[in-house]
């Protein structure tokens, strides 16, 4: 399995030459099999996406807020005729896959609908399990505003868990501890320092700190921390990062390629 980081910032993107190394495209992960392109979220980070040759493609997203979806209209192959390309996401309240994008790309706020471009999109209510290929995928609420997905993707005995745009609560993280256990790699949202925290309790977001309690409660063998804080320049993101750095504690940076 192989996992590449296209976005890691959150919220908005970002810009300059402060944000280079971490990088200002929003949230974007890609998860490879010999056959299959598995994106989770379609931030901009999904506009730099690399050559997938004929890979089967398809998007999972967490939930259908603007950081996580503004890249979709610019991914490389929605522009490819007839490339078949499979959307995956939760129920968001009454609104299914396809009216949670249409709320977003259509007349006033966009000038076309996702399903004008020449690609060939299907939309999916995603059901867990879910198989896609070799990859069984199962999900289970985010604790967020409006709600969300956390999917955990298993293929070949390896197991990737995206848990972004989730806030640690302690009555509630019981749920994610017991999903994740013992995966190899854990994507978890720790946008605040804990000082921001407190002044952004019910905003939807963590800290390293609770991401470090999730991978030690659940056996996660490695953990890469996104959704940086837009107003986090690199410099302030090494500083935060240097506390906790070891060989299976990071923050996510752009481009960054991880096998496992
Ligand atoms: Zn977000
Ligand atoms: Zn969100």
């Amino acid at each position: 399995m192989k996992v590449t980081i296209l976005g890691a910032r959150g919220s908005i993107p970002t810009e300059g030459p402060e944000m280079l190394e971490f990088g200002g495209g929003t949230s974007c992960v890609l998860v490879e099999s010999d056959d299959q392109a598995i994106f989770l979220d379609a931030g901009t980070g999904i506009i730099n996406a690399p050559n997938v040759g004929d890979k089967e493609i398809s998007i999972l997203m967490t939930h259908p807020h603007l950081d996580h979806v503004l890249g979709l209209p610019f991914f490389p192959y929605i522009f490819e005729k007839g490339r078949k390309i499979g959307f995956y996401a939760g129920k968001n309240g009454i609104l299914n896959t396809y009216e949670q994008l249409g709320t977003v790309f259509s007349n006033p706020l966009w000038p076309c609908r996702i399903e004008d471009y020449p690609s060939d999109i299907t939309f999916h209510d995603a059901e867990f399990p879910l198989q896609i290929g070799g990859f069984t995928v199962t999900g289970i609420p985010s604790v967020h505003p409006g709600g969300g997905t956390v999917y955990r993707l298993e293929e070949n005995g390896k197991s990737v868990i995206y848990a972004t745009d989730y806030e640690y609560e302690e009555d509630k993280v019981g749920e994610l501890i017991e999903f994740a256990k013992d995966c190899d790699l854990l994507f978890f949202d720790a946008q605040y320092t804990d000082e921001e925290l407190d002044r952004r309790r019910g905003y939807g977001h963590s800290t390293v700190a609770q991401g470090l309690d999730v991978m030690k409660r659940s056996g996660t063998k490695n953990i890469r921390f996104v959704h940086h804080d837009p107003r986090h320049s690199d410099d302030f993101l090494r500083k935060m990062e240097a506390d906790v750095k070891s060989e299976h504690v990071a923050f996510a940076r752009k481009d960054e390629v991880i096998i496992l």
